[in-house]
């Protein structure tokens, strides 16, 4: 069975932060605006929000994939950033979209395209909803409304073991990547914050950045080939290892934000899990102290997997607000060699701008889930939102 996400929210229906992870922020925020405390507002429920009528009618063909339901509508109404929030919170929810199409293949998004432009209804591409620019939103002056959703088109189609690559489709999730891969020694690892309720089609067509500190990180350095279904029809890349023969395609469907057409399929790069690993936590006595350092590891060409400066109250617990000192949560990774010459040369950088390193057990593979790094890392997966 699907796991619902909120409608009102970022994050699945089934989790929520709890009192004990919430009061310190509480805390924080009171002191920070000098607030003597906080009123609650609960959560609201579908049924607490009224939704003006579809002003389209599904024609019979396309009734088994075209919902027109509350929760649906309400459900695809708005991204996930915090005015989102607030306006669902507040119960307003003005302009849902007036029906939402579930297809399953590209021939269902053609004849879903063909019916919008029939009727003169704007189509918008729907992936993980986790837009925080109104990118899934419907416009106040659009008169007819459908959304389409990828959620069904969600399939690993082919791994390329030799080359390292898959073909996705795009409504592909990221867990849901990471798991068809299991069994294979390759990993996609785009790991940006949004990467549990986001697709691999929302990703291309708003050029996501993903969390890893160097190399590949950005959607734009994964993407081999594109497939697109356009109002005119099919749109596909070739993939090449690389081509330098005029504009790429590819950088046309980059970025795209729904406007072109459908992304329903892609050719990403993979690469070999890693089984090397170092990290260090390094402290410093102010934030651009920190700075210098990462500014030193950079330009020297170490290329770590996670070179994050923290403000310190941010990383770790019990810290005030009045302190000014930074951690740089450092670490490299590789499939290939072991990282101590890497982090050695990183920590003496660190060193010539004043920092003081807490490096992990060179052994210990989970070293990045406790100290500065555990903490901060609890924080970017649990609460993003309040990161
Ligand atoms: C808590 C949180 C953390 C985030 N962290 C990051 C981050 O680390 N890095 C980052 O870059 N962004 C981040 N975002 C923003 C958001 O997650 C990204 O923009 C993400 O790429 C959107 O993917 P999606 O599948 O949710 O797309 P949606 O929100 O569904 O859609 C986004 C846009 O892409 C279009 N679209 C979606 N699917 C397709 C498709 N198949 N074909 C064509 N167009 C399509 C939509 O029409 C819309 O314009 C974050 C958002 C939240 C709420």
């Amino acid at each position: 069975m699907r796991r619902q996400k909120k409608f009102y929210a970022w994050g699945y229906a089934d989790e929520d932060l709890s009192a004990d992870e919430l009061k310190p922020w509480e805390a924080e925020v009171a002191e920070r605006y000098r607030l003597p405390g906080f009123d609650v507002t609960p959560a609201p429920k579908p049924e607490e929000i009224t939704l003006r009528k579809p002003r389209i009618d599904v024609p019979a063909a396309l009734q088994a994939m075209v919902r027109t339901d509350h929760l649906t509508r309400l459900e695809h109404s708005y991204g996930k950033a915090g005015f989102d929030t607030w306006r669902m919170f507040r119960r307003q929810v003005p302009n849902p979209p007036d029906a939402v199409a579930f297809p399953e293949n590209e021939q269902d998004i053609v004849r879903v395209l063909e019916w919008c432009d029939s009727i003169g209804a704007k189509a918008i591409p729907y992936g993980g909803g986790s837009s925080v620019v109104k990118g899934i939103e419907p416009d106040a002056a659009f008169d007819k409304v459908v959304t389409i959703s990828t959620r069904h088109m969600d399939k690993i189609l082919e791994v390329d073991d030799v080359s390292q690559a898959a073909r996705l489709q795009g409504g592909i999730y990221g867990p849901a990547i990471e798991d068809g891969l299991r069994k294979t020694p390759l990993t996609m690892r785009h790991y940006m914050q949004a990467y549990r309720c986001s697709t691999l089609g929302g990703w291309i067509a708003t050029r996501s950045g993903g969390h890893y500190a160097t190399l590949y990180t950005h959607i734009d350095d994964f993407v081999e080939s594109t497939r697109m279904i356009t109002p005119a029809g099919a749109m596909e890349s070739r993939r090449l290892p690389g081509s330098g023969a005029g504009p790429s395609p590819d950088r046309m469907v980059l970025g795209s934000e729904g406007i072109l057409g459908i992304i329903t399929e892609a050719w990403v790069r993979l690469r070999r899990k890693p089984t090397f690993r170092s990290s260090a936590s390094v402290r410093f006595k102010t934030f651009f102290s920190g700075a210098d350092a990462v500014r030193g590891i950079t330009q020297a060409g170490l290329y770590p997997a996670n070179c994050r400066l923290l403000e310190a109250r941010e990383a770790l617990p019990n810290i005030p607000w009045t302190n000014e000192e930074a951690v740089l949560v450092l670490a490299f990774e590789s499939a290939d060699h072991p990282l101590d010459a890497w982090m050695k040369r990183a920590l003496e950088i660190c060193a010539d701008h004043g920092g003081i390193a807490d490096q992990s057990d060179p052994d210990d593979a989970n070293a990045h889930r406790s100290g500065a790094a555990g903490a901060w890392r609890n924080r970017f997966i649990r609460a993003p939102h309040y990161g």
